[in-house]
Parts: C-alpha cells; sequence; structure tokens
C-alpha cells in the first residue's frame, strides 16, 4: 500500500513545482497549459516573448533575488527565534491561556497547608500520591494517603475514591469530589497589602480587619487546595505529594524498562499499529500500556472502586523496579530525564531546585526499599458509593475511617476520634471493608524488558 502511494504522490509533488516555476502570478495561470495544446502553435510568439523576459529576470534579478530572500529568511527564522523564546512566555504570564474557554489550571504555587508538626516529623512522614485523568483539567485517577512510620519501618497507604464527596465545610472547595480539587481549585481572600490569605475572623466589610487594605479573591492553588482536603476532612498532615500526569507515568515505565504485571484475563491493549493482546498471568507492559491498564472506563462509583484495588499491583511493580535501583542511579536514568519531559511529576518544591527536590524523592524510594514488603499496606478509605442530590459519590464511613486513621496513620500524634473528621458521611448501609493487602501478595518478579525506542 505504502509503495504504491509513494511514487504517485512525488509525482504530484514534482508536478506542481514545475507548474509553479511559471512567471504568471494570475490563479488562471493554472490552466494555461491545457488552453496552449488546443491552441495549437498560435500562441507560439507570447510565449516566446515570455520565455525571453523571464530569461532576462532571471539572468538579472536572480543572484540579488536570492540574496535578499536569504536574508530575509534569516531575519524572519531570527525574529520567529527571538519571539519564541523571549516573548512568548512573557505574553503567556500575562495573559495565560489564549482559549478564553480552556480551564485555567495554576502551577504549583503552594501557599501554605498542614504539615507534620516538628515534635514528630522525624518519626513519620505523610505523602499523596496518585494519578491524574487524561489531563490536569479532568477528575483524577486514583489518589491515595501515604503514611510513612520512620520508627516503625512501616508503611500504609489509604486509598481515596477520587468520587468521595466533600464536606460543605465553610465553602472550603469549589466542587465536591475530592478528585476534581486539583482542576478547580476554590479561589481565597487575598490581601494585597499583607501578602496572604486572609480567613473569617480578620474579613470585616471587604477589608482587612488587621490593615484596613481592601481584600481580592485570588485564584486559588491546586495542589494547597488538594492538601486541605486531607488537613480538613481526615484531620492528616501533609509533608509533600508525588502525582503521576500520565505522560510521567508512561515514561517512568519506559525508562524502568516496564513492568510485569498478573493480568487477571486477557486483555487487548493499544489501537492501530500498537494494538496488542495479552494472555491472562503474568506480562511485560509498556509505558503507554500501563497507562492504558491504569485508566478506568467505568462509569460507576463501585466499578471505579473495584477497578483501583485490582490496580494496587501496578504500584507495587513501580515501586519494585525504583527501588531495585540506586538513588543516584534511580535520579540520572529515570526520574531526572522524568522531571525534564513534558509531564513531570507533580511535587512540592522545597528547595529552590528541581534536582535537589527529585534528588531527594528517590532516596526516599530507596530507602522505603530496604524495608521489608510485609510492612507496606494498602487499605481502601471504608464507604460505600452512595447518591446525593442525583449525583453518585463514593461516601466515607466517618466511625470506620477514624478508627483506620487512628490504627494506621496516626502513630504519634494526638488521639484521632470521629470528631477530629469534616468529612460528610451521606449514608451507611453496611460495614466498609478496606480490602488489607500488603507488597508482599501483589508482588510479582521484575523480570521483563521491553526495549525503549
Ligand atoms: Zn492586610
Amino acid at each position: 500500500m505504502a509503495d504504491n502511494k509513494k511514487p504517485s504522490s512525488d509525482k504530484r509533488v514534482s508536478l506542481s513545482s514545475r507548474v509553479s516555476k511559471t512567471p504568471a502570478k494570475h490563479p488562471a495561470a493554472k490552466t494555461a497549459p491545457a488552453k496552449r495544446g488546443s491552441n495549437g502553435g498560435s500562441v507560439n510568439l507570447t510565449q516566446h516573448t515570455a520565455k525571453k523576459a523571464a530569461a532576462h529576470q532571471a539572468k538579472s534579478k536572480k543572484p540579488v533575488g536570492k540574496i535578499i530572500m536569504w536574508s530575509l529568511m534569516t531575519v524572519f527564522l531570527a525574529l520567529c527565534v527571538v519571539l519564541f523564546i523571549v516573548v512568548y512566555p512573557l505574553l503567556k504570564d500575562m495573559f495565560g491561556s489564549g482559549d478564553p474557554n480552556a480551564v485555567h489550571v495554576p502551577d504549583e504555587d503552594v501557599i501554605g497547608f498542614t504539615q507534620t508538626p516538628s515534635d514528630i516529623s522525624d518519626k513519620v512522614s505523610y505523602y499523596l500520591v496518585g494519578l491524574f485523568g487524561e489531563d490536569l483539567t479532568t477528575q483524577m485517577e486514583s489518589l491515595a494517603l501515604v503514611c510513612y512510620d520512620k520508627d516503625a519501618g512501616k508503611v500504609n497507604i489509604m486509598e481515596v475514591p477520587t468520587d468521595t464527596i466533600l464536606s460543605n465545610n465553610d465553602g472550603h472547595w469549589a466542587v465536591r469530589k475530592i478528585g476534581n480539587v486539583w482542576s478547580n481549585p476554590k479561589s481565597i481572600t487575598w490581601c494585597d497589602n499583607c501578602k496572604k490569605q486572609v480567613f473569617a475572623p480578620e474579613i470585616g466589610d471587604n477589608t482587612h480587619s488587621v490593615c484596613g487594605s481592601v481584600l481580592t479573591a485570588k485564584e486559588g492553588s491546586a495542589p494547597t487546595n488538594l492538601i486541605e482536603a486531607f488537613n480538613y476532612e481526615y484531620s492528616m498532615p501533609i509533608d509533600n505529594y508525588y502525582l503521576f500526569q500520565q505522560g510521567s507515568l508512561k515514561e517512568t515505565v519506559e525508562f524502568l524498562g516496564g513492568l510485569d504485571i498478573k493480568l487477571e484475563k486477557s486483555i487487548t491493549l493499544g489501537t492501530g499499529d500498537d494494538k496488542k493482546h495479552f494472555e491472562a498471568g503474568v506480562q511485560t507492559l509498556g509505558g503507554a500500556q500501563v497507562v492504558e491498564y491504569m485508566t478506568c472506563d467505568k462509569t460507576g462509583v463501585a466499578d471505579k472502586v473495584n477497578h483501583q484495588i485490582a490496580r494496587r499491583q501496578v504500584w507495587v511493580a513501580l515501586f519494585q523496579r525504583l527501588a531495585a535501583l540506586d538513588a543516584d542511579t534511580m535520579y540520572k536514568e529515570v526520574l531526572y530525564p522524568v522531571m525534564n519531559w513534558d509531564n513531570p511529576i507533580k511535587m512540592h518544591r522545597l528547595s529552590d531546585y528541581m534536582e535537589t527536590d527529585t534528588k531527594e524523592l528517590c532516596q526516599l524510594i530507596a530507602e522505603l526499599g530496604k524495608l521489608p514488603k510485609e510492612n507496606f499496606t494498602f487499605y481502601m478509605m471504608p464507604g460505600e458509593a452512595a447518591k446525593s442530590g442525583g449525583v453518585s459519590y463514593y461516601t466515607g464511613h466517618k466511625s470506620e475511617v477514624a478508627a483506620l486513621l487512628q490504627q494506621a496513620f496516626n502513630p504519634y500524634g494526638d488521639p484521632l476520634t470521629e470528631a477530629n473528621l469534616t468529612m460528610e458521611e451521606i449514608t451507611k448501609t453496611k460495614n466498609g471493608d478496606s480490602k488489607q493487602q500488603t507488597f508482599a501478595q501483589l508482588t510479582v518478579e521484575q523480570t521483563g524488558i521491553i526495549a525503549n525506542d
């Protein structure tokens, strides 16, 4: 097929380039060859004159024309480079996205959130780990709270379904589902004079009661608002977040040579030339295949929760492959390139340098890699699918969530009870099931390699 097409398109190209060489500028000139044929030799004189004129033009003007043309092209190219490098970012900063319908997603402008109290921060750390939807403007695919108990050498993970309903808490959120917070951060009340966010007691008649300046509404920060959801709803501190854009998951897996996944049933992934069928059992999936396998095409809340539980082994395989490398190799050959690609892993900047932050993540993974796999435990947030106002949500069971957080996610903090949680419970028709599993139960030997082209 391709071989048949090529010559004909080559012909078309050479024909059109030939036609465009005729001196006539009017579009009608294109029909001239056909006319000439039907008129026989009657146009010879004009043709001859035209040819001569063209030859003369070519002789006297071509070198100068060429020089001018090349000079102009060089100047034009230089201008393009300058515009792209200097002016475009400035304009982008000034006006934002050109498309008025585009959802503006602010970058990691983290304004402030509750981190682990300093008196216990050397014993325990809290992280958010998750996967974004198709892009940063859609609902997230998955989200989990990770508690690393450094003293006990244990890691507990609570998956929070992205359909989970948020409380209607003092207008903290612009949306009701936790998976939509990043793409729709709540705007904040801001004092330009004090250069800080202002809260209820200090807000008086649209002015900051402390300094008297007029308050303004400022676009909220996506990461801050998402972290606040964990601070307020579940009374949990967050020290950092590692959220994969789908592109960064694809790239990470590619740099790792694929992931070995135990498929519960046969599956076809990819489309067109990339379409590939996999039988049930352990298979090595490439980057794009992993992303497709991870993303859920289900719409039912309960189905999405089950899908997430079934995909735990992808996170385990990803962790195994990363932790098999020493921190330096992990940084140089995997995470540094990923962070400098188009879709970096979203993380909180702890230093002035992305390199420092990425190295810190590599050190953390290498450190965790030394712990026994039995010490890592997944828990689904206990709750159930439910409807409110005609919308489908996942709702956590408040008493069960409080018990789980106190038992597995609060090793050194003040005791946590239901009273500390602002999360909303729509209904509780049965006991929740956290489908507890350790990494040891989900581990597949990582031996397959897919060449990265
Ligand atoms: Zn002020």
